[in-house]
C-alpha cells in the first residue's frame, strides 16, 4: 500500500485554507452593520459584491466537501481507485485534481 502522508498533508493544508476562507466570507456576509450607501447606484454595487461573495462562499463550501471526501477516501484506502471503473487514477491527474474520484478516461466519457 502506497504512502499517502504527503498527499494527506497537502489536502489537509488545502482544507484548512478553504475553511479559513469560508470563515472570513461568512463573517463578512453576516456583518449587517456595514453602512449601506444611500444613493442607488452604489447600493446596487453593494449588493452585487455580496452576490459575488455568496458565489465564492458556495464554491468554497463545495471545495471543502470535496477535500473532506478525498481525505475519507484516503482513510478507506480508496483514494487511488476510480469510483466508476475501479482502475487506478493516474498520478498526473491526481496531481492536478487532488479531489477527483474518477480516472481520466471515465471523466472524459461523461
Ligand atoms: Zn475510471
Amino acid at each position: 500500500m502506497s504512502d499517502h502522508s504527503e498527499t494527506r498533508a497537502k489536502l489537509e493544508a488545502q482544507l484548512d485554507d478553504a475553511v479559513a476562507t469560508l470563515d472570513r466570507l461568512e463573517n463578512h456576509l453576516r456583518n449587517t452593520d456595514r453602512s449601506v450607501p444611500q444613493d442607488w447606484p452604489e447600493q446596487a454595487q453593494f449588493r452585487e459584491n455580496d452576490e459575488v461573495l455568496e458565489a465564492l462562499a458556495a464554491r468554497t463550501r463545495e471545495k471543502i466537501e470535496g477535500l473532506q471526501r478525498a481525505l475519507e477516501r484516503l482513510d478507506d484506502g480508496a483514494y487511488d481507485r476510480c469510483s466508476n471503473c475501479d482502475r487506478e487514477i493516474e498520478s498526473e491527474r491526481r496531481e492536478v485534481l487532488p479531489t477527483t474520484t474518477v480516472c481520466s478516461s471515465c471523466a472524459g466519457s461523461r
